[in-house]
């Protein structure tokens, strides 16, 4: 059997966009899942929109997402002696002619077709595509062509691509069957749209793999969603490891209609992510952040915080800034929901801070012990125990969601947050 060797083919003209993205992992996954190999080439012929940059960027974004590959890396530019000599050659064989110094490829009539792999078997006639340039007069070769004798020269199995690209294979197959060379298996993988049913573009929000990085998704969490966006896996399930989506990825799993970048799903995604990644792994992702916003603390101090407020943040930015919250009273800000809070009852509010740093004073600072020492003060004073930790959450944090109140205290620390009460109570006027 041969072996299986992908390719994915970005031309540097650019950032990494998520559908370049998603054919990648595409890519990759169907090569580790076959134990093929997975090969990376840049197209960079077009010199003039072409740039190492994006280069850079692009072998960063793939290599962020865990995408690693296999051989050197190929530059189209560095292969052109070799288009201009298959150019020649067809030219020579008849199969090409020359046209105002160019080469142009005949294209025999009748039937091209393909059986691709996602789509079944797709046909164009040969009369209505037109002979087309594969080497321009300054000798430059075009997309069509270069693609096609580059494929064949690194060997390429399965040309797995974007849909954009079905217009473009029956003139690849023409140049395949002119060079007398085997067709690869050809699969074109659906569009990605907008929520609003539209080819996802700018307009709906980031497109760069990059940006999502620095919005604090983690790469597990983009790989993860980046896989489920015209694959499926069979089943509902939908978080999946790097191992158990290899295990899973077939050709057979790629679906046919376009798929939904739907922010939403991929903010709940990392969500999930966060939880069950350990603090230990969220710090250097948080700790870049949490300098910018200008929060200082301990390396204890700031695990504790992550390890508090990580199953409730979506992004590792949100990780940051409610770590900050927790670090130091500066960040505190009253949101809307919890001034409507204290607005209902100013006077229950500020009675009821009043007596929780009375209680907490003497208290351990244990998260079993401030559990236990507000509760029994609810008792005392004959309210439900929300009534004392809905006051002391939103003097801490300034919002009416967090984690446990025994485990935000302890978080908080003993003197800080004893202050930031003792501060919130007198704060109200009543
Ligand atoms: N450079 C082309 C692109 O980025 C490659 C297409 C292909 O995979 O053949 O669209």
């Amino acid at each position: 059997m041969t072996t299986v060797r992908v390719r994915f083919a970005p031309s540097p003209t650019g950032y990494l966009h998520v559908g370049g993205a998603r054919t990648a992992l595409f890519n990759w996954l169907y090569a580790r899942h076959s134990d093929g190999k997975f090969l990376l080439r840049v197209e960079d012929t077009d010199k003039a929109r072409s740039t190492d940059e994006h280069t850079q960027v692009i072998l960063d974004g793939l290599t962020w997402l865990g995408l690693d590959w296999d051989e050197a890396l190929v530059f189209q530019g560095a292969q052109i002696t070799r288009h201009q000599e298959m150019a020649d050659r067809l030219l020579r064989e008849g199969k090409a002619y020359l046209d105002e110094g160019a080469i142009r490829l005949r294209v025999p009539p009748g039937e091209i077709a393909w059986e691709d792999a996602v789509h079944g078997r797709i046909s164009f006639q040969g009369e209505d595509i037109k002979d087309f340039v594969i080497l321009r007069s300054d000798r430059s070769p075009l997309y069509n062509f270069a693609v096609v004798v580059d494929d064949i020269d690194m060997r390429i199995t399965h040309v797995l691509r974007g849909d954009d690209h079905i217009s473009n294979t029956p003139k690849q197959i023409a140049v395949y069957r002119a060079l007398g060379a085997p067709l690869p298996v050809f699969g074109h993988v659906p569009m990605i749209n907008g929520p609003d049913g539209k080819k996802l573009s700018k307009r709906h929000g980031a497109t760069a793999v990059g940006d999502y990085q620095h919005l604090g998704v983690l790469p597990a969490a983009m790989r993860n969603f980046l896989a489920l966006l015209g694959w499926s896996p069979g089943g509902d399930r939908e978080i999946l490891t790097r191992d158990e989506m290899i295990q899973l990825f077939t050709l057979e799993g790629i679906l046919k209609k376009a798929s939904v970048f739907d922010t939403t799903k991929l903010e709940w995604m990392n969500g999930q992510y966060l939880s069950t990644t350990p603090p230990e792994e969220l710090y250097d992702l948080v700790a870049g952040p949490l300098a910018q916003l200008g929060a200082d603390g301990d390396r204890a101090h700031i695990l504790r915080a992550i390890a508090a407020v990580k199953t409730r943040s979506r992004t590792t930015l949100d990780v940051a800034r409610q770590v900050a919250v927790r670090l130091d009273a500066k960040f505190v800000e009253l949101d809307e929901k919890a001034q409507q809070e204290i607005a209902k009852d100013p006077a229950g509010y500020k009675a009821s801070l009043v007596a929780s740093v009375a209680a907490l004073q003497g208290a351990e600072w244990t998260t079993e012990a401030l559990e236990k020492t507000l509760r029994a003060l609810a008792e005392t004073r004959g309210v439900a125990a929300g009534k004392i930790f809905q006051p002391i959450r939103i003097a801490l944090t300034g919002g009416t969601v967090s984690e446990p109140v025994n485990e935000l205290l302890y978080v908080v620390g003993k003197a800080a947050a004893l202050k930031r009460l003792e501060i919130a109570a007198a704060a109200v006027r009543v």
